[in-house]
């Protein structure tokens, strides 16, 4: 057994263990993506309370053992009341998150990924206009989280063949917007959501926040998450449920 360890983590997502304990899926400053055994945690007497409900931050103390950390002692840093009473706020949460568990290696702190996830969720507790699957806010967070994994997607000319000219598809494979040349297999994209693209990837989180959601957003978003599944064999849940491809 290592020594314990102190770390400020966003809860990402949270399953039942056995009768009484839950596992967390962390992203934490100091240590990067971790999963952590709580105990007792689903007794009804249990000491934790709500505080390690996924999208709050705590400050934790975390044992190391064979092959998940336990959590001993658990501090609330932010707890979002407003995004907890918001369906389409938690379910952007939720897609976030569970990107940002998608994209990240185990054990690899990363303090820009944890800033972003802290800031995305204060942006999503002052409230989303519209859904969460047609959302500025959640495709910027998205792109971001992307740009953090190497695996932004080029906007500026062809992926494929390199040219300046008029992009008109988007290819996972080929990790961007491309020309009438190469469009071959890739999907059709819109002008709109060539500038929600551009837009989402250049301006500030809490712009995002205040934008109208389209369906130009929506259309992006489902390009974007082609370039998730691509890069991680897997699609996000969340997004699918919600109805956002
Ligand atoms: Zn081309």
């Amino acid at each position: 057994m290592g020594r314990a360890e102190k770390a400020r983590a966003v809860v990402l997502s949270s399953r039942p263990l056995g009768e009484a304990d839950r596992i967390v899926r962390l992203f934490t400053r100091e240590l990067g993506r971790v999963d952590a055994v709580v105990k007792g945690v689903r007794k009804t007497t249990s000491r934790w309370g709500g505080r390690l409900e996924p999208f709050n931050v705590c400050d934790l103390v975390l044992h190391p053992g064979r092959s998940l950390y336990t959590v001993t002692q658990a501090q609330l840093v932010d707890v979002f009341l407003r995004l907890r009473a918001d369906r389409e706020g938690l379910t952007a949460a939720a897609i976030v998150c569970e990107a940002a568990a998608g994209l990240t290696p185990d054990h690899e702190p990363e303090e820009r990924v944890f800033a972003l996830l802290r800031n995305t969720l204060r942006e999503l507790d002052n409230g989303i206009s519209g859904r969460a699957v047609q959302s500025p806010l959640v495709l910027g967070a998205l792109l971001k989280l992307l740009y953090e994994a190497g695996y932004l997607p080029v906007l500026d000319h062809c992926a494929a063949c390199g040219s300046g000219g008029r992009a008109l598809g988007f290819s996972a494979a080929r990790g961007g917007l491309v020309c009438g040349d190469c469009v071959g297999e890739a999907v059709p994209i819109t002008p709109e959501a060539i500038e929600a693209l551009a837009d989402a990837l250049s301006r500030p989180l809490a712009e995002l926040r205040g934008e109208p959601a389209s369906d130009a957003i929506g259309e992006a978003l489902r390009d974007v998450h082609q370039l998730y599944a691509y890069h991680t064999g897997s699609r996000l849940r969340a997004l699918r449920i919600a109805g956002g491809g």
